[in-house]
């Protein structure tokens, strides 16, 4: 079932390959970021024989998540969403040292703004509310399960939220045509770890990664639009880990 798809912090890595990769399958795609407009223009740019649109939002304000599907609705019914956008919140370090605005901070975008953007979404797409049905997959981090001790665990913790979330949700909506799952990315190429001060860290953890590398955008990507797809027709409340064993 192709359609609208909502893509949260589709502007840069992840979430980008995972606009490209739904439009490659035919939805149409709402490219959201948070500041950077120009990335998220070159994206839509990228996504051809589709519509797409880059609409700024910060998930975690609800005037800004409704706007955001306000804009999804003028492009067509919504099919789907993918909660992707996320803040490590920048500062590693021991759970004593992180400042409280910063652990606010995360918990506002990883895990406020993943309820209020599933919020609209299953409002829009609950045949409960007169929609068709649809699919959301939350991004989550095999961070979730390892506490990410000494870097950042509140961000760990936010993770985890979701993960619940996504059981919690998954049962609510399961007889309302909406399926809600998951993706647990393990270490990933992408700006994340440079934004903290780590731009090495994918690479220096790689020994540690079964697989002996970390993975690439598009690789989460391929699981991200398996999850919102037909073929995952019966799959429902489940977590996938992408991590190269990680
Ligand atoms: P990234 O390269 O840092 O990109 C983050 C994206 O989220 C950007 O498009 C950014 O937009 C957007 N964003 C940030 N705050 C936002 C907000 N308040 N409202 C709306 N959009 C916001 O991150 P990434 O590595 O691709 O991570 C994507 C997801 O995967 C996150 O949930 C992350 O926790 C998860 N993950 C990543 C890894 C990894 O190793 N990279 C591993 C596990 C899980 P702007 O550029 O406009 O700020």
């Amino acid at each position: 079932m192709t359609g609208v798809l909502v893509v949260t912090g589709g502007s840069r890595g992840i979430g980008a390959a995972v606009c490209r990769a739904a439009a490659a399958r035919g939805y149409d795609v709402v490219v959201n970021y948070a500041s950077d407009e120009a990335a998220a223009r070159d994206v839509v740019g990228e996504l051809t024989g589709v519509r797409a649109v880059a609409v700024g939002a910060d998930v975690s304000e609800a005037d800004d998540v409704a706007r955001l599907f306000d804009a999804a609705a003028a492009l067509g019914p919504l099919v789907g969403l993918v909660n992707n956008a996320g803040v490590t919140g920048n500062t590693p370090g021991r759970l004593d040292e992180h400042e409280p605005e910063v652990v606010r901070r995360v918990l506002d975008v990883n895990v406020t703004g993943v309820f209020l953007c599933a919020r609209e979404a299953v409002r829009r797409m609950s045949t409960r509310y007169g929609g068709r049905g649809g699919a959301i997959v939350n991004v989550s981090s095999t961070a979730a399960h390892r506490g990410s001790p000494g870097e950042w665990v509140p961000y760990a913790a936010s993770k985890a939220a979701v993960e619940t979330m996504t059981l919690g949700l998954a049962k609510e909506v399961a007889a309302e045509g909406i399926r809600v799952n998951a993706v647990a990315p393990g270490l990933v190429h992408t700006d994340l770890h440079a934004a903290a001060g780590m731009p090495d860290r994918p690479d220096r953890l790689a020994a540690v990664i079964p697989m002996g590398r970390a993975g690439r955008p598009e690789e989460i990507a391929e699981g991200v639009v398996w999850l919102l797809s037909p073929a995952a027709s019966f799959v429902t409340g489940a977590v996938l880990p992408i991590s190269g064993g990680f």
